[in-house]
């Protein structure tokens, strides 16, 4: 349409969604200006409706891991629509992805999909209450699970780039019962199991952060967590909803060799559709309605589409050296970002795990929620800036990861160095 711009878009959305967006992370508060509207994707790049090509490292915030409009995922979804868009009933394409699922994640002995990383994490914890008869659970500073009430407390992700870490309207009753721990601080954990002795049902982490920026977890964390939920009776959830299929095919729990009790998955499983889904230990799990009696259900769970979108996603990363293409890609994207930093000056920590990357304005090491938001924000917004001037989309906060696609390559590497050297300048 003539003369179609963002901004004028951005106005319109303003009179329609508050704050004129329908998922907080997407506005630009906290890097200035208004976020350019996207007209379409494809493969590593986005293109807005100005015409401008940005190559994407938020890729929908995680999910496509083929970048945008991959032809076996567009002809995955045009086959499945032809046959009808929802049945509301079974269908073979549920039991497929579930398959491919548990071929790459052998502890998701059974599971349930469901429509997002929100109601995954939701779900899982009311099967953890259950199984357990216990009702407290424990979260990390910096970690989000979504934006379910009971896990809105210090939420990293969109929670922490607004400084809204605990939401109003979130009764002080539903999170009376959450407990808040340091990452990659095993002995927070071990006080308030012990505090709490007999009372905490689960353990509930981001096996690797991403929703505070990108923090990996120190040796021995997770397995820590792994002994003392065994010796405290909790189950050990992992929300593997960014992680799974990124970090590594069968999640930070392959890549760790550390096995939780409950799995919650979305973004990838989706193929860019919305899903989610919970799964682990066959004993828990079967308290599942119908097999069991904790209720959980969904109109549109497992729906044919989006079954088919993850299931084509999970076969092309399946291929022969996809996955490891994709992770090295990830990996000489973070190496050029230290070395941008290294000319220009500039202290930055850099990240990288499997298929994501993370960075920090800071010259000492980041590894929880208080020493990521301890880092220099506003050159954060400076070198995004400079960098999306120059067609290079990343997420409009320090505290959300950045992501490669199997469509990434050498051209948009070159592109991404050119940019981030002048960027890293700008923001010295
Ligand atoms: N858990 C994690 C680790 C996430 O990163 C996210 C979303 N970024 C969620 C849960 C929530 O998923 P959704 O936005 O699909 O509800």
């Amino acid at each position: 349409m003539e003369g179609r711009t963002s901004k004028a878009l951005f106005e319109r959305a303003l009179g329609l969604f508050p704050g004129g967006v329908n998922s907080p992370v997407r506005a630009y508060g906290a890097v200035g200006g208004d976020p350019p509207f996207i007209e379409r994707g494809e493969g590593a790049y986005v293109v807005d409706v100005e015409g401008r090509r940005y190559v994407d490292y938020v890729l929908s915030w995680g999910p496509l891991v083929l970048g945008h409009a991959h032809p076996s995922v567009v002809s995955a979804i045009e086959a499945a629509a032809r046959r009808g868009t929802s049945y509301g009933a079974p269908c073979e394409a549920e039991l497929d992805l579930a398959e491919a699922m548990r071929a790459a994640v052998p502890s998701l002995e059974r599971m349930r999909m469901v429509n997002s990383g929100t109601e995954s994490v939701m779900s899982a914890i009311r099967v953890a209450r259950a199984f357990t008869g216990r009702s407290k659970i424990i979260k990390f500073a910096g970690c989000y699970h979504g934006h379910a009430d009971l896990l809105l407390v210090q939420a990293g992700s969109g929670a922490a780039t607004l400084s809204l870490p605990d939401s109003p309207g979130v009764p002080a009753a539903t999170v009376a019962d959450t407990l808040v721990a340091r990452y990659n601080n095993a002995d927070s954990v071990e006080r308030l199991l012990r505090a709490n002795a007999g009372d905490v049902a689960a353990v509930v982490v981001e096996p690797v952060a991403g929703n505070m920026g990108l923090v990996l977890p120190a040796a021995g964390f997770l397995a820590d967590l792994r002994r003392l939920t065994l010796e405290h009776g909790a189950l050990l959830l992992f929300d593997e909803v960014m992680t799974g299929f990124r970090v590594a095919p069968g999640g930070a729990q392959s890549k760790y060799g550390v096995t939780p009790d409950l799995t919650m998955l979305g973004k990838v499983i989706g193929g860019g559709l919305p899903v989610g889904a919970f799964g682990g230990r066959r004993e828990i799990m079967e308290l599942v309605a119908p097999a069991g009696p904790v209720y959980q259900a969904g109109t549109l769970s497992g729906n044919p589409l989006a079954m088919s979108a993850g299931l084509a996603t999970l076969m092309e990363l399946g291929r022969p050296g996809v996955a490891e293409s994709i992770e090295r890609a990830a990996a000489a994207t973070a190496a050029v970002l230290a070395e941008a930093a290294a000319a220009a000056g500039v202290a930055l920590q850099v990240a990288h795990a499997g298929s994501m990357f993370g960075f920090f304005f800071s010259a000492t090491p980041v590894t929880d929620w208080d020493t990521a938001a301890a880092t220099d924000r506003r050159r954060f917004a400076r070198f995004f800036r400079a960098m999306l001037e120059r067609g290079i989309y990343m997420a409009p906060s320090p505290f959300e990861a950045a992501f490669v696609s199997s469509m990434h390559g050498a051209a948009e590497l070159d592109r991404f160095r050119d940019a981030a050297h002048r960027a890293m300048r700008e923001a010295a």
